[in-house]
C-alpha cells in the first residue's frame, strides 16, 4: 500500500535544523494494522503527515500503490487526502456548534455527496460505529468516547482504503481505549482498512497492530 524510500523530514526555524525524519525506508502492507511507537518528539506525527499528505518529505519517495505523492503537487495532494485516506485525531477536532451527524455529513459535503443525502448516509455511518442513537447531539453531550465514535465515522465518509490514527485513544480512559481499539481492529477486518496509528501504548501496539514500528530520532529501531 505504501513503500517509503529514503524519507527525510527537516524543519527549518530561522538557524534551528530539526531533522524529524531520517532516511526512513518502510513498506505498510494493505490490510494491516501498524502501529507506530516511540517517545514524544520522535517523529510519529510527522510521518504520519506525511502519509496522509497532510505535510512533503524534504527527500525521499513516498509510494502510495504505486504512485509517488512525493512528486505530487498540492491540489493533487488535497484529491489523494480526499478520496483515500481518513484521519482520526487524539483530540476528535469536532465542529462544537455542529451535532453528530452533522459533523459526520460536513465530511460527505466535502467528497462532493448530493446535499439531500447527507442525512441518510451519514447516520448510517454513525450505525457502524455503534453511535446511531446519538446521531442528534453536540460533541459537548457526548463523552470522550462517543465523540471519538463520531470522528471515526466522520473519518469513513470518503470510504477510504486507509485510516491514519494519530493517539485515537490519547484523550481516553483505558475502559474507553479498549472499545476504540476494538472498533478500529473490526473496520479492518470487516472492510479491510488498512489503519497506521500512533499510539503510546505498547499494550494496544502489541495486541491490536499486524507490525511495530519503533521510531527513535526519526529512524526506525526495529
Ligand atoms: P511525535 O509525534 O513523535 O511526538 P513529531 O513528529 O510531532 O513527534 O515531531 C518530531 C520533531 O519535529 C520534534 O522535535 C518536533 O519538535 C519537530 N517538529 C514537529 N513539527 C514541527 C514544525 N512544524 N516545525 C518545526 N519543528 C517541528
Ligand atoms: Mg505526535
Amino acid at each position: 500500500m505504501y513503500e517509503l524510500n529514503g524519507i527525510s523530514k527537516v524543519y527549518v526555524t530561522g538557524k534551528t535544523h530539526v531533522n524529524a525524519l531520517n532516511n526512513l525506508s518502510i513498506k505498510i502492507h494493505k490490510g494491516t494494522i501498524v502501529a507506530i511507537v516511540g517517545k514524544s518528539g520522535c517523529g510519529k506525527s510527522t510521518l504520519l503527515n506525511i502519509l496522509g499528505g497532510m505535510d512533503q518529505p524534504s527527500s525521499g519517495t513516498l509510494l502510495y500503490e504505486g504512485i509517488d505523492l512525493s512528486r505530487f503537487n498540492s491540489p493533487k495532494l488535497a484529491t489523494y487526502r480526499r478520496t483515500e485516506v481518513g484521519i482520526v485525531f487524539q483530540s476528535f477536532n469536532l465542529i462544537p456548534p455542529f451535532n453528530a451527524w452533522e459533523n459526520v455529513a460536513m465530511a460527505l459535503a466535502i467528497g462532493n455527496v448530493a446535499r439531500n443525502k447527507r442525512k441518510k448516509m451519514a447516520i448510517d455511518l454513525l450505525e457502524k460505529v455503534g453511535l446511531a442513537n446519538r446521531s442528534g447531539h453536540l460533541p459537548s453531550e457526548l463523552s470522550g468516547g462517543e465523540c471519538q465514535r463520531v470522528s471515526i465515522a466522520r473519518a469513513l465518509a470518503n470510504n477510504p482504503k486507509v485510516i491514519l490514527a494519530d493517539e485515537p485513544t490519547g484523550n481516553l480512559d483505558s475502559v474507553t481505549s479498549k472499545q476504540i481499539m476494538d472498533l478500529l481492529k473490526a473496520l479492518n477486518l470487516e472492510f479491510r482498512k488498512t489503519i497506521v496509528m500512533v499510539t503510546h501504548e505498547l499494550d494496544y501496539a502489541q495486541n491490536y497492530s499486524d507490525e511495530i514500528l519503533t521510531l527513535h530520532d526519526g529512524k526506525i529501531l526495529n
